[in-house]
This record gives structure tokens, C-alpha cells and sequence, in this order.
């Protein structure tokens, strides 16, 4: 976009930089120039007169103040959500609150995002309110969809205009596309009445199925080991265990094993080996073989948690491995696990790296990421909430806790 070199300050309100970039004089300069012309006819005076003149640059500024009303709509409900506003900036398309971070649920976003256009709305209904008190209905009207035959004064005239261009402001904003508050607001209302993932698995035609126990095939496995091959291969570190591997627990412990595997056009895509124990599931090994998958991935992720409050299973561990996992819901742990690592240099390396993480505290380094860098798969994020109020409803119900655990 636009540096901020190229505007200038107007003036500061509640901390807020009011500013104008260049682009934003040739709006004004039209909006006179046309103005001038407009109020010249509909008052009956020679071009170059004074009053037209005065009206249009009225006109001007009460447009400007009406972009700015309309930013700081969103900029003081932003605010009263936590979210800080530096800079409202107006250029040649409108203006444009600067925020220092994204909305972080869909309701806050949904708030921020109507109300800029609900400030304009309501900026609509007091001049049309005023004019249609001060000049009657069918004139203001006609002075509305600008007819000179309108009989209004100078100053009726330039309110009808106002009224106007802000029901215009509106019908834009509302648009529903990105950027435009409209845009916005869709977003947040589909993020709030779906799963993120179920709704994109869905969207993508994309089946899933728990098979365990009995229901577990050499077919399931062949599926499962490209997935576990693919992935592992690709950029999870190596793959450690072989095909018979699979078939063998398959036939060993097929009860305690849930494999929730992701099928579309009759083909399995993507597949998530969980391991079924006493009280909690141990999801283990997931893969994938098509493009995009990560996402439809999602709602196969999600399984697990669905399967654990279905059959009453009080936790999921998610198993080990970094910070994209808090986008899903998970929270981290302390943990104890035992290694032998052969190769001595390495040895020192993860010996020290472990006394450091001590040291800081393992948490504070999880959430020092988690707040420090833009996540990756920031639109996953909305599966958190959901999770939320699931275990929220969960510990309500029977005291139980349905947490999940990262090394
Ligand atoms: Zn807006």
C-alpha cells in the first residue's frame, strides 16, 4: 500500500492521527468544482458567484467530516475492544482506520466492521431528519436525487447532498468483499456460525469416517501409509515405521485404534492415526496426498476432539511439536519424556537448548511466539473459540476436563 510519507496530519483525536494523503485534494478539488456549478443552477446564480461557491466548499468538508465520522466508528469501537488505532487516514477512496491488530473472535470483527457503516447510517437519518422537517418530504426528496426543481434554500440543498453521498458511502461499504466493511462482516458472520474446518471440509466435498476395531482393513493401511510416507517424507522429519508396522497393531490392538480418514470422490485423501487409551485419545500420525489438504486436514483434526467428548475420553494429547497447535486449541503442558541421542555434538546441542528452555520457562517461550510472530495459518485461529466453548460446556457438564497436552 501507501507509506505514510505522503500524508500530513490534520489533527489528533482520543490518540487517533487524523491524516490526509495527497490523492484525497483531488476529491475535494472536484467536489467544489462540480459543487459550485450545482449550487449555481439551483440558486439561480451566475457562475463565479460567492454563496455557490461557499456552499460547495461547505459541501467539501462536511463530506470529509463524514468519512472521518464513519472511521471513527470503527476506530472507537475497535478500541473499546482492546484493539489500538493509530491513524485514520483519508485518501482519494475513502478513509481507512489503521488498527494494530486483527480482531481476535468473529464478534469483536463483526462490531468493529458495522460500525463505520452504522455511523454513516445514522449521520443519513439526522439530515434527512432536518431536511425533511425544515423543507417537507417530496421536496427534500427531489432536493435528494438533486432535481433543481426542488424548492429548497442554499443551505437545505447542501444538506439533501450530504444526506445523499453519505447513503452512497453506505451502499458501497456494505458490499460484501474484501476490504469494504461488508467484507468483513460476512467473514465474521460465517466464522461464527461454522467450524472453520467442517465448513471448508464440506465445501470441498470431503467425507470423514472413524474406522476402529473390527472395521479396520489392509485397504485403510495401504491409504494411511502413502499418507504417513507423503507427509513424514515431506517435511515432518523422517518416516520411522514401516507398512507391516500398521498392519500389525491393525491386527494386534484394533480396538484401541481410531483412524479418521478423510475421503472425497470415493478416494481416501487424508487419514489421522489416534490411539485409544483408558481415559484420554493420543493422536499420533496424520498424512495427506492432495495439494491443498491442510485445511480439509482441519476438520479431520477436529475429529479427535469429537470423538473424545463422544465416547467420554477426558483428554486429547495432541503429541509434540510446535506452536501451530495452539491455533488449534491446544494448550501446552510441561512434559517428561526420555531420549537416547547417539551422536555426542548433538547431544550438547539439545542438552543446552533444554537447559535454556528451563531456564526462560517453556511457557513463556510458547506464548512469546504465539504473540510475536504472525502465525502461518492465522484463519485457523477461529477453530479456538469453538474449542473453547466446547470444553467450557464439558467442564460444566460432569467437572470433567477435556484439555489436550503438547511436549
Ligand atoms: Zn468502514
Amino acid at each position: 500500500m501507501f507509506s505514510g510519507g505522503s500524508t500530513f496530519t490534520l489533527f489528533r483525536i482520543r490518540g487517533i492521527r487524523i491524516a490526509v494523503d495527497w490523492s484525497w485534494f483531488i476529491v475535494l478539488f472536484l467536489v467544489i468544482f462540480w459543487l459550485s456549478d450545482f449550487y449555481g443552477d439551483v440558486l439561480d446564480k451566475p457562475s463565479g458567484a460567492t454563496e455557490p461557491y461557499l456552499l460547495a466548499v461547505a459541501s467539501a468538508i462536511g463530506f470529509f467530516g463524514s468519512i472521518v465520522l464513519h472511521e471513527l466508528g470503527h476506530a472507537f469501537e475497535a478500541q473499546r475492544h482492546g484493539i489500538g488505532i493509530t491513524t485514520i487516514r483519508l485518501w482519494i477512496f475513502g478513509g481507512m482506520a489503521q488498527m494494530d491488530r486483527e480482531s481476535d473472535s468473529p464478534g469483536t470483527e463483526f462490531k468493529v466492521a458495522a460500525a463505520g457503516p452504522a455511523m454513516t447510517l445514522l449521520i443519513a437519518i439526522l439530515l434527512i431528519a432536518y431536511g425533511v422537517f425544515t423543507a417537507g418530504v417530496s421536496d427534500f426528496r427531489d432536493a435528494m436525487e438533486l432535481k433543481l426543481t426542488a424548492d429548497t434554500t442554499g443551505i437545505t440543498t447542501m444538506i439533501a447532498w450530504l444526506a445523499s453521498i453519505n447513503l452512497i458511502v453506505l451502499a458501497f461499504n456494505l458490499l460484501p468483499a474484501f476490504p469494504l466493511d461488508g467484507g468483513r462482516i460476512l467473514r465474521a458472520l460465517l466464522a461464527l456460525r461454522l467450524d472453520y474446518g467442517q465448513a471448508t471440509a464440506l465445501a470441498a466435498g470431503v467425507e470423514i469416517e472413524w474406522v476402529t476395531g473390527s472395521d479396520l482393513t489392509e485397504a485403510h493401511w495401504d491409504a494411511f501409509f502413502a499418507f504417513y510416507m507423503d507427509t513424514g517424507g515431506r517435511k515432518w522429519g523422517r518416516p520411522y515405521l514401516n507398512r507391516r508396522f500398521f498392519s500389525l497393531i491393525g491386527e494386534r490392538m484394533p480396538e484401541d485404534i481410531l483412524l479418521v480418514m478423510a475421503k472425497r470422490d470415493g478416494r481416501y485423501i487424508a487419514g489421522a492415526l489416534n490411539l485409544i487409551g483408558s481415559d484420554r485419545l493420543y493422536g499420533r500420525n496424520w498424512g495427506c496426498i492432495e495439494d491443498h489438504p491442510f485445511r480439509q486436514f482441519e476438520g479431520c483434526y477436529h475429529q479427535a476432539i469429537d470423538f473424545a467428548i463422544a465416547n467420554r475420553l477426558a483428554v486429547v494429547e495432541a503429541g509434540a511439536q510446535g506452536e501451530h497447535k495452539l491455533s488449534r486449541g491446544y494448550m501446552p503442558v510441561p512434559m517428561r519424556s526420555a531420549h537416547f541421542i547417539v551422536h555426542p555434538g548433538l547431544r550438547r546441542a539439545v542438552a543446552d537448548l533444554a537447559r535454556q528452555l528451563v531456564r526462560v520457562g517453556n511457557k513463556a517461550v510458547v506464548e512469546g511466539q504465539l504473540r510475536g510472530r504472525q502465525h502461518p495459518h492465522a484463519h485457523l485461529v477461529n477453530l479456538a473459540p469453538d474449542v473453547q466453548a466446547r470444553k467450557a460446556s464439558l467442564d460444566e457438564k460432569d467437572g470433567q476436563l477435556l484439555f489436550v497436552r503438547e511436549a
